[in-house]
């Protein structure tokens, strides 16, 4: 990561001096970096539905990192982010909102996309869209992703959808949709994870692999896309999560308090800004925010003409089994956070220097302490129960002599 001070300035053309960076971290770092102006605080205000900037979180390198990668490539498989509270989990998360790209998005309520016809013919997609398609009218129009919040107190019923009661009066049977349908192409975000019951987190992660799900009640069933980028927070302290929920996140974040005296001061001041005038907050940070929004929008476009030559993925497999990680998905995560990586510097192709920026959120938390444990126990008790019928044997083998 460069810091500020090693920022090449001299030969940006003029326009570009306002922001003396060259990749979006580079961005991320300065505009991150610079204190707060002192009399930012000042000026009175509401507060005010808009987040946090971005920006504006003093230090958490690795997970604004992380963060952005799943913006830049949904295919890292989700973020999860671990620590105590009040470490900016939540704010970060939210603080996404100024900065989330754009994607195509159907304008059809059942969710018809071009790629249906392409894929299943005409009949893929319903009436209308057929209609528009035969004229040459678009099915998709571009439209900011979405941060959808998965509230604590949801029942499964509200997370996968059921019977839409006011069609019911109407003697009719419906599906209403579930907050999973809603996330599709979007964010997902569940704070405290690790508190969610087992069958709505299945669910969720079901739906997360497949990229959709069916809900069926009775004789009516739906079929709904859900290709979200899972974020999870949670807090170890409250409760553990189940091995095969971590197995499922692709990047993990391990996110401390910070260390630096001068670093929590600086936190303090830019929260007390925000929480006395955000909208002043927010337009300190308006132009490194659209930049960043801008740098995330071409990033994506750079995205899928990245490739990982063999030569580097190859020393990072012979790695990975050499940590002893069993999963796939570790190897999935790391090449998918360093192809997005490299996008985001303008790169075509995945280097070294990209697998060893991404590895330790990609690979953390992989190794299987419980498996290990598991086994062992396992052959523990293999052997006792060996043992007991070896006894067993030479009992009724004397049993039966007598
Ligand atoms: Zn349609």
């Amino acid at each position: 990561m460069t810091t500020p001070e090693t920022l090449p300035e001299e030969n940006e053309p003029k326009e570009r001096v306002a922001h003396p960076f060259r990749t979006l971290r580079e961005l991320v770092d300065y505009v991150s970096g610079k204190s707060l102006p002192t009399n930012a605080a000042e000026e009175g205000g509401l507060a005010e539905a808009l987040p946090f900037p971005f920006l504006a979180i003093v230090g958490q390198k690795e997970m604004k990192l992380a963060l952005l990668l799943g913006l830049i490539n949904p295919s890292v498989g989700g973020i999860l982010l671990v620590g105590p509270r009040g470490t900016a989990k939540t704010t970060a998360v939210r603080s996404l909102l100024d900065i989330l790209p754009k994607v195509e998005r159907s304008l059809c309520y059942y969710g018809c996309l071009p790629e249906d016809i392409e894929s299943g013919g005409i009949d893929a997609v319903c009436p209308d869209c057929a209609r528009k398609y035969a004229e040459g009218q678009p099915l998709v129009a571009p439209d900011r992703v979405r941060l959808v919040e998965l509230p604590l107190n949801s029942r499964l019923e509200d997370v996968v959808g059921g019977i839409d009661e006011r069609a019911v009066v109407h003697e009719r049977l419906r599906v209403r949709r579930g907050i999973l349908s809603q996330a599709d192409r979007n964010l997902l975000y569940i704070d405290e994870i690790n508190l969610l019951s087992d069958d709505i987190v299945d669910a969720i992660l079901d739906a997360a692999a497949q990229g959709g799900y069916t809900v069926r009640r009775g004789p009516i069933s739906a079929t709904y896309r859900a290709r979200f980028v899972l974020i999870g927070s949670m807090n170890p302290e409250e409760g553990r999560l189940r091995p095969q929920i971590l197995d499922r996140f692709g990047l993990r974040v391990i996110v401390r308090g910070l260390d630096d005296p001068a670093e929590r001061l600086e936190a303090y001041r830019r929260v007390q800004a925000y929480l006395s005038n955000p909208r002043g907050m927010a337009s300190i940070y308006g132009n490194g925010m659209v930049a960043a929004a801008e740098e995330i929008q071409s990033a994506r476009a750079m995205l899928p003409k990245v490739t990982l030559p063999d030569k580097v993925a190859r020393p990072a497999i012979n790695l990975v089994q050499k940590m002893g990680i069993d999963s796939l998905r570790a190897e999935i995560t790391w090449f998918e956070a360093a192809r997005a990586y490299a996008a985001a510097d303008g790169c075509d192709k995945v280097s070294p220097e990209d697998l060893q920026a991404v590895a330790p959120m990609a690979l953390r938390l992989r190794r299987s302490q419980f498996m290990a444990e598991y086994f062992s126990s396992q052959a523990g008790e293999e052997e006792e129960m060996q043992g007991l019928l070896h006894a067993l044997r030479r009992k009724q083998g004397t049993s039966k002599k007598k």
